[in-house]
């Protein structure tokens, strides 16, 4: 087990965690209280080599190391390694492409068909009262990794936001990332199928 003494906290010199792979970094530390957390150290430094993208790499890995959900044909969903709430998922084109306007019209349709499943799995498995979708366009738009066009899908509680961040930054992530990708992944395929359904009908 990997002890967390000092991980995450903001200043650490270097990026090491388990799984070397998609995620966001933001201004928030985490306290990964259940033990196999990712171990995080260093923020955004991790991501300036474009040649390690690691929205390119994650998909020649296995699902399980790459905290992959769901690979589609153009486009796949991978669980943010620096997630804002548990289950915080990105839909990301294969393609390294950096803006919503270079997405092929293919590519469009699956991303958005990919989006609202995310949607659709999320309710399912952590009955979420709402979301936050959205892409950050740009370094100046906020994204972490500009290069590679990620549409965040975040499930958000009542409340989830408003003690720690505000006292002390700091999120507590309270299932691990292993745990989440599973359940998440389990519930897709009927999540997907339900998608399917005519025009009209809600969600099973
Ligand atoms: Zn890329």
């Amino acid at each position: 087990m990997q002890e967390n003494t000092g991980a995450g906290y903001p200043g650490d010199a270097d990026v090491q965690d388990d799984f070397e792979l998609a995620g966001v970094p933001d201004a928030f530390q985490r306290l990964w209280t259940p033990h196999r957390m990712a171990y995080i150290k260093g923020g955004s430094q991790q991501f300036k080599d474009a040649a390690a993208c690691p929205f390119c790499v994650g998909p020649n890995r296995t699902d399980e190391e790459a905290l992959i959900v769901h690979r589609g044909a153009t486009c796949y969903v991978v669980l943010n390694l620096f997630p804002y709430n548990p289950g915080h998922l990105l839909v990301c084109p294969y393609r390294h492409i950096p803006e919503y306007t270079d997405l092929t019209l293919e590519e469009t349709a699956e991303f958005a068909a990919l989006t609202q499943t995310a949607m659709r799995v999320l309710r399912k498995v952590s009955n979420p009262g709402g979301f936050n979708l959205g892409m950050n366009q740009g370094a100046v738009g906020g994204a972490g990794i500009a290069a590679h066009l990620h549409q965040h899908v975040v499930p958000r509680w009542g409340g989830d936001g408003n003690f720690f961040p505000i006292i002390a930054q700091t999120k507590a992530i309270t299932q691990t990332l292993d745990e989440v990708r599973q359940l998440v992944a389990e519930a897709w395929p009927a999540a997907a199928e339900s998608g399917l359904a005519p025009a009209g009908e809600p969600d099973a």
